[in-house]
């Protein structure tokens, strides 16, 4: 698929115009999409990524004169010049505080980054709920470890790259998609602990069972989600209190029904119902892959868009259409996926339904007069990597 290859030579190419000299190696790290548990990881629970094929990909060459210069290839604009012992968090750096607040993260860590030479492109689209925001931190982390020889664990550049957007981007994400991008292997799906980011490697092999996932990027993106997504988390800590948990990741399935009945305010009432059973849905689909039941998922993920759009709010008419339209042509299950008002939906289904599925989404699109739609299949791809 040529929307996903990796663009390597001419990425170098364009190094050596823009700076003068070679990088010393290119990187790559991956967008993702999640199979289940949303809202899930800032609540200390569980969560499910798989890495896309797409990629961002940077030529990287250190330097030791305290210069950061960064240029993306998918941007209109002049290379960007910061000097690293003035990096300023929440400066509004425009798409340079991505790159530019991993290195910010780093030194504050007391890692000794002197500067670099960035060019980066990147096949994984923007602002459609895939993550290309932590792709772009991941593939800064992951070379500047390698050309400053810090040694830092996957777990170690994840929380780095997730403390850059919160504290220097000042966007309050959670830390799956930085895990992900860090820490996806190919044919598996990431069962992440997010309370002490342990990980296992789940086998996803869906050619093998006749089966594919897609990927449908609405593309849109409504400007509800910002404000939503502070106000959604906010309200899962203020449930947390009141219950007397530290997350709500410590509320049991089984005891959610005396839990709720605990709660005087409806929409934490919601908020919490949704973690919870969100928590439990990616139980059930650890079970389902392990007994080889991966068909049985299907249903779990239809319910977690349920649990999305009616308890947590966060889905939207176009989301609701892709995941209704293709559970009545046959899909075996469907849901939003990231952080909701727009960007993507998956779907789950027999590989041969693939194009029917496909058209049958487009058509409603088109009858209810939204833009086209983007449909494309989450191989579960490599994560963060050295490519030369
Ligand atoms: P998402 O992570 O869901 O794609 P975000 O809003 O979190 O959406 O991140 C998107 C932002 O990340 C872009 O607005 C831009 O600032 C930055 N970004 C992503 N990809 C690139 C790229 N290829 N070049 C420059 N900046 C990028
Ligand atoms: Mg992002």
């Amino acid at each position: 698929m040529s929307a996903v290859t990796e663009p390597t030579a001419e990425l170098v190419d364009t190094f050596g115009e823009l700076y003068g000299h070679e990088p010393v190696g290119v990187w790559a790290a991956p967008g993702r999409v999640n199979l289940i548990g949303e809202y899930t990881d800032f609540n200390e629970g569980f969560v499910m990524p798989l890495a896309l094929p797409h990629t961002a990909v940077a030529a990287v060459a250190r330097r030791d004169d305290g210069v950061l210069r960064l240029h993306s290839a998918d941007i209109e604009g002049p290379v960007v010049e910061l000097a690293v012992d003035s990096l300023t968090p929440l400066s509004d750096g425009g798409w340079a505080a991505y790159p530019a607040g991993v290195v910010w993260a780093l030194r504050d860590a007391g890692h000794p980054v002197g500067g670099a030479d960035l060019h980066l492109a990147s096949t994984v689209p923007t602002g459609a709920g895939l993550s290309s925001s932590a792709a772009l931190e991941v593939v800064t982390a992951l070379a500047l470890n390698d050309l400053y020889e810090l040694g830092l664990s996957r777990r170690e550049l994840a929380l780095l790259a997730q403390r850059a957007e919160n504290a220097f981007v000042g966007v309050p994400c959670g830390v799956m998609d930085q895990m992900a991008s860090a820490a996806c292997t190919p044919g598996h799906v990431l069962h992440l602990d997010c309370r002490d980011l342990s990980v296992r490697q789940v086998p996803f092999d869906l050619t093998a069972d006749g089966l594919t996932l897609l990927v449908v990027d609405t593309r849109v993106k409504h400007a509800l989600g910002d404000g939503a997504y502070a106000e959604r988390r906010a309200g899962c800590e203020a449930g947390a209190r009141a219950l007397g948990v530290s997350h709500l990741r410590d509320v049991p399935y089984a005891e959610l029904p005396s839990a709720l009945e605990r709660l005087s305010d409806e929409k934490v009432r919601r908020y919490v119902r949704h973690v919870v059973s969100d928590d439990h849905r990616v139980e059930r689909v650890i079970a389902l892959l392990d007994a080889g039941d991966v068909r049985g998922i299907g249903p779990v993920l239809t319910e977690g868009h349920t649990s999305l759009r009616d308890d947590l709010r966060i889905s939207c008419p176009e989301l609701d259409l892709v995941v209704e339209t293709v559970c009545a042509a046959g899909a075996l299950g469907a849901r939003m996926t990231g952080g909701g008002f727009g960007g993507s939906a998956i779907v789950l289904a027999e590989a041969a339904d693939a194009e029917s599925l496909t058209k049958a989404v487009q058509e409603a699109f088109a009858a209810a007069g939204y833009a086209a739609p983007r449909v494309f299949p989450a191989v579960a791809s490599a994560g963060a990597r050295r490519l030369r």
